[in-house]
């Protein structure tokens, strides 16, 4: 199995879970792999680049045999106001978090097409569902990932592939420790269970949709938020 952004936070706690039921598990980084557990492969990808996730997955192929359970977790923000949003930001946004979900999708299908199975899995945010405010970007991307999973669920269904998306609250890593204090004390505020995810809660559900017990869960949204965007 493959978890693209899996040398850390969310992306390698989900790597992590899936390498301790004994699963052969290959990571995505752009930035790095040190530090990294020995029993992940780690393979050098930047998503946003058509060609090195050819090659990441040629690799992977190579060492693991062809990619049956994909988790499509790589994602990034560039928050502000929508007055500010330059178009640049928005579409670097869209290109890392949506853009690149079709390029592991698309070519992760060539295999389970081959083998008439297969586990997709997005990782989307309540914030695709919810909106946020100075995260147009971000949210429409999110957004967008239901769209896709939903569509590749209708077109790969009758071929025995699964595609479903979980849609994290806020979760305890790099990307939310970099918010300011006050941001984070307003959205504990909103959160039910007034606290932030440990990314092995964000893994648990993932691992359950990647294993047999899920096989007939297709075109579904997750949500592993705390109650944040119940109603959504
Ligand atoms: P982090 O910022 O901790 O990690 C982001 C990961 O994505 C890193 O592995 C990073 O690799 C990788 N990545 C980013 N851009 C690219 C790229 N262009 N090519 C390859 N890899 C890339 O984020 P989280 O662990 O918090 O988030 C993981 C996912 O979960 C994201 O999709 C995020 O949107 C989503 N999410 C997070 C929530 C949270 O509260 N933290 C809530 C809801 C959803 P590198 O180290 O090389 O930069």
């Amino acid at each position: 199995m493959l978890v693209t952004g899996g040398n850390r936070g969310i992306g390698l706690a989900i790597a992590k879970a899936f390498a301790a039921q004994g699963d052969q598990v290959a990571v995505t980084h752009r930035s790095g792999a040190d530090g990294l557990p020995a029993e992940l492969l780690p393979v050098q990808c930047d998503v946003t680049d058509a060609a090195a996730v050819d090659a990441a997955f040629s690799e992977v192929e190579e060492k693991h045999g062809p990619v049956q359970v994909l988790v499509s977790n790589a994602g990034m923000n560039d928050d502000t106001l929508l007055m500010r949003m330059s178009e640049d930001s928005f579409t670097k946004v869209i290109d890392a978090n949506l853009t690149a979900a079709y390029r592991v999708a698309k070519r992760a299908s060539r295999g389970m097409l081959k083998a008439k199975s297969g586990r997709m899995i997005f990782i989307s945010s309540v914030v695709g569902l919810t909106g946020s405010a100075g995260q147009v970007n971000y949210a429409a991307s999110k957004s967008g990932l239901v769209g896709l999973a939903r569509s590749i669920a209708r077109e790969l269904g009758s071929r025995g592939i699964t595609a479903n998306v979980v849609a994290p609250g806020f979760v305890d890593t790099d990307m939310t420790r970099a918010l300011p204090d006050a941001r984070r004390a307003e959205i504990l505020g909103q959160v039910p269970l007034g606290r932030y995810a440990d990314a092995r809660e964000i893994a648990s559900a993932v691992t359950w949709l990647g294993s047999e017990d899920a096989g007939y869960v297709t075109g579904a949204v997750i949500p592993v938020d705390g109650g944040l965007g119940m109603g959504h």
